[in-house]
């Protein structure tokens, strides 16, 4: 008999085993090294057998379960890396065990985007967003940035009497930000926009990254009426600063553009009273991107888009699977493949729809908040110990510092991230070497900082 059907009979089993090792692995992985440079040899050739799931989860047990470190454990800050909720993950399982091609809400035979529409609520509700924005799901905040920012461009073309999904883009489309995620300029070359086109706005004085409307109206003025986009910041990855949405909605209504808000991890703001005010204004915004396998704490690859409703017609243009003959059908007949870059997808929604059905507007009240503590806290101790300094203050959940002597910046985190405790990421914040730890895993608690900062203070003796 063959491995497959071999698999097939034993299919209880093999499940089993893979249950039980995730359950070992999930409540041990606060012990787990956040590092490992365990070198593993490639292996070219395929068998002509296979060995059947006993025997290939042996060896990935062997060559590669080792050497995988905690990244969704509650001591890993590099980037902005979010955790897996127990929800969650059993949203994700099941989204494999269906194994749905997330497609249409009616009438071809399968109902799972009914699922993703409904989660769209759910998470416009948490984010007490307007129901006027059509929404679905992608891989990262990177594609949902892209998403908006291909209807964007599919906008400008209409103020120019041009569709540019068709004829393909002409002309310099202006596109006006102060300080963009990466990801965004990445976006803006995919889109044939051009990444050095963007007209840099001024950042506010005084240690901010946050754009100074004052230098955006004069850059719009030079413009002389012309249409453009605008990317905004809805928390920047060094020192997660906001961009003030209440004034930016002020020159919408004077100027014409398309405003596009990166809401990556800072929209979670949202979650709680304490914070909210730091994204007032944002539902005026004709698109929102908003990470899921952040600050939502589902796995990767999950983030939605947020375009305002009445730019649909746009969107289905930039989209479309079929020629324009169809575009009546795209908008009766349902069908998310008109609406978002890829055509097949998984049904991306489930582990979102769980975690959201789970925990409710108050889990993630709970998380933003404690986030936020454990940050403060951190912060505390980086501000009164002399060998360190904030270089910005924190207005979220993440704490950027250097060393008193910036110079010893690599060797510090060389020596920090290889102790296994924690993981973080070097940055430059004007012109200077730091550090950032970003809290977004629900599992990181007050004793994770503690641990953290006495093996901060350990190292520093040995500098
Ligand atoms: C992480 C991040 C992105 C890119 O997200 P991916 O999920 O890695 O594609 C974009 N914008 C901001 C503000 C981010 O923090």
């Amino acid at each position: 008999m063959n491995n497959l059907n071999t698999d097939k009979q034993n299919l209880d089993a093999i499940l089993t085993a893979v249950k039980q090792q995730g359950v070992d692995y999930l409540n041990h992985i606060h012990e787990r090294s956040t590092v490992n440079s365990g070198e593993v040899e490639i292996i070219g050739d395929l068998s002509e057998q296979g060995t059947g799931t006993v025997e290939a989860l042996k060896q990935f047990n062997q060559r590669f379960e080792p050497i995988m470190v905690a990244s969704s454990g509650p001591r890993y800050w590099g980037f902005v890396t979010g955790g897996t909720t127990p929800a969650a993950i059993a949203g994700d399982w099941l989204s494999t065990i269906y194994d749905q091609n997330t497609q249409s809400a009616k009438g071809n035979g399968d109902i799972s985007a009914i699922i993703e529409l409904e989660t769209i609520q759910l998470l416009l509700s948490l984010f007490n967003l307007p129901k006027d924005f059509f929404c679905g799901f992608v891989t990262g905040a990177t594609l949902s940035n892209f998403t908006c920012l291909a209807v964007a461009r599919q906008w400008i073309g209409k103020q120019l009497g041009k569709d540019f999904a068709r004829e393909g883009v002409s002309g310099n489309v202006k596109v006006l930000s102060a300080t963009p995620h990466s990801s965004a300029i990445k976006s803006l070359s995919m889109l044939g926009l051009g990444s050095g086109n963007v007209i840099q706005v001024e950042v506010l004085p005084g240690n901010r990254e946050a754009l100074d409307v004052v230098d955006l109206e004069l850059k719009i003025q030079a413009l002389n009426g012309e249409a453009f986009i605008l990317i905004s910041s809805a928390g920047t990855v060094n020192t997660v600063d906001f961009d003030d949405f209440e004034a930016i909605n002020l020159l919408k209504q004077k100027y014409n553009f398309w405003w596009h808000i990166d809401a990556a991890f800072g929209g979670f703001a949202a979650c709680s009273s304490k914070y909210s005010h730091l994204v007032k204004g944002w539902e005026n915004a004709d698109s929102i991107t908003v990470d899921c396998h952040k600050w939502l704490n589902v796995p990767y690859e999950s983030a939605v888009f947020f375009v305002k409703e009445k730019h649909q017609l746009l969107q289905v243009e930039t989209f479309q699977n079929a020629n324009a003959a169809y575009l009546g059908n795209a908008m009766d007949n349902f069908s998310y493949l008109n609406f978002l870059p890829e055509n097949s997808r998984r049904l991306k929604a489930l582990p979102a729809w769980f975690t959201l059905t789970s925990y409710g507007k108050q889990g993630y009240q709970e998380i933003v908040e404690s986030n936020v503590e454990t940050a403060l806290q951190f912060a505390d101790f980086i501000n009164e110990n002399p060998n360190f300094e904030l270089l910005a203050p924190v207005r979220l959940n993440t704490v950027c510092f250097s060393l008193t002597d910036e110079n010893l910046v690599p060797l510090f985190l060389t020596k920090l991230n290889s102790t296994g405790k924690v993981f973080m990421t070097p940055t430059l914040y004007n012109g200077k070497k730091g550090i950032r730890a970003a809290f977004v895993n629900w599992r990181t608690k007050s004793e994770d900082v503690d641990l953290v900062t006495a093996v901060m203070t350990e190292i520093l003796t040995e500098l």
